[in-house]
């Protein structure tokens, strides 16, 4: 890896529609097959020889990886182009990709969506585009995938394009922000280099405009926010809370407190890849240990902060959500359960305050009685139990949520204020 800029890069888009082949193809044009996918194959990588790994050879691999239930190692999927050093953070083909991405998607930067020509927008591709919309991803490449199954014809392109311009519409997302390629990623078509079988396109290719991102945000100067993935009880070190950094610095030697358990103390010791660290960044995977914290003081959900600046408990929150699919209509009352960093906690939605015009962002009706799939809205939420979130405009990493019920994501949001 080179000392470039980097992108977190979520691929998504609906099942089959060609997500892990286009990510096999950009690990293959870029010349980034995994190292542990060569390690493990040596031999035969060996054999196929030096002129480099062939397409299929590579796409047998990964495949090979995921029917062995082995979660592809997201980490090890990297890919440089000339601008930025791409990590590629949702696992295309995981069965949690959708809560992945929701407790995951402050790691986004961009993302790619793959939409099939021969299929157009399918559910997953509506689902995935709303929660890239809400939890802030700002620019979208739209891959127009498996163009060779229609023959490459501009006009089934353009019928799918109209079809995902309409989506955006929907979310109120800005096709300015958006760019379309009509490619293949199975035969390579406009990926790494311009196609002879899309004569009519003259727009970028893939990597052109994945070079042409803009780059990412540089770190906010928010005050330290650690949820807690895990607690752990390690002989000779004692309890060791494990999670990752999402905003500031965490020191050995801050007072810390944890919300909305309200237990604090000084941090004694940070620990990253098994070794002792002075500080965690944001970034950051992390086990510590606070003095005088024991393992029933704290749980996962919990929030680590300065003890100065400890993160907010809400008793009711404002929040703007989008309703994904819901097979019938939400009222004040509804209590489903919210997935917010890494707590999971059920919240009575008490007032639906404001519905939206999707289209223009505008108020269409105050108080509505009810709101239904494709409506956004903004509501007054009460957890059930004390749960710990920040305005999405204070501290963006810790201000989004996903709202699940019957096992599936019915809407997803952001918090507009907090009333603790
Ligand atoms: P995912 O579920 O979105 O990750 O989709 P996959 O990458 O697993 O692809 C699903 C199927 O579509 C596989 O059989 C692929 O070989 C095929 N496929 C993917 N991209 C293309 C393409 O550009 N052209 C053609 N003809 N088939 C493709």
């Amino acid at each position: 890896m080179s000392d470039e800029q980097h992108q977190n890069l979520a691929i998504i888009g609906h099942v089959d529609h060609g997500k892990s082949t286009l990510v096999g193809r950009l690990l293959y044009e870029t010349g980034s097959v995994p190292e542990h996918v060569i390690e493990q194959h040596k031999e035969e990588a060996e054999e196929k020889g030096k002129g480099g790994f062939e397409f299929a050879y590579v796409m047998d691999n990964l495949a090979e990886e995921r029917e062995r239930g082995v979660t592809i190692d997201i980490a090890h999927q990297e890919f440089s182009t000339d601008t930025y050093d791409f990590t590629i953070v949702d696992c295309p083909g995981h069965r949690d990709f959708v809560k992945n991405m929701i407790t995951g998607a402050s790691q986004a930067d961009n993302a790619v969506l793959v939409v099939a020509a021969d299929d157009g927008v399918a559910p997953q591709t509506q689902e995935h585009v709303f929660l890239a919309r809400t939890l802030g991803i700002d620019e979208l490449i739209v891959g127009v995938n498996k163009m060779d199954l229609v023959d490459y014809n501009e006009s089934d392109y353009k019928q799918v394009v109209s079809e995902v311009e309409d989506l955006f519409k929907q979310v109120q997302f800005n096709t300015d922000d958006a760019s379309f390629i009509p490619i293949s990623a199975f035969e390579g078509d406009n990926i790494a280099e311009e196609s002879d079988n899309t004569p009519w396109y003259d727009g970028e290719i893939l990597l052109e405009a994945l070079n042409g991102l803009k780059p990412p945000e540089p770190p906010t100067d928010a005050p330290l926010r650690l949820p807690i993935q895990d607690v752990y009880t390690i002989s000779g070190i004692g309890t060791v809370p494990v999670g990752r950094v999402e905003t500031g610095i965490l020191n050995t030697g801050d007072n810390v407190s944890f919300q909305p358990s309200d237990v604090g103390g000084e941090v004694k010791t940070v620990e990253m890849h098994h070794e002792e660290v002075p500080k965690a960044e944001p970034g950051d995977n992390v086990g510590f240990n606070v003095r005088g914290i024991g393992k029933d003081d704290i749980r996962r959900g919990d929030v680590c902060g300065p003890a100065d600046d400890p993160p907010s408990v809400a008793e009711t929150f404002q929040a703007q959500i989008v309703v994904m699919q819901h097979p019938s209509v939400i009222t004040s009352g509804y209590t489903p359960v919210f997935h917010a960093h890494t707590a999971q906690v059920a919240c009575t939605i008490e007032s639906i305050d404001k519905k939206m015009d999707p289209s223009s962002g505008e108020v269409a009706e105050e108080n509505p009685d009810f709101i239904q799939s494709g409506d956004a809205a903004v509501v007054t939420v009460r957890p059930q139990k004390p749960l710990s979130i920040e305005p999405s405009s204070e501290i963006p990493e810790l201000g989004s949520f996903a709202i699940r019920d019957m096992g599936q994501t019915i809407a997803a949001g952001k918090v507009l204020s907090v009333n603790e």
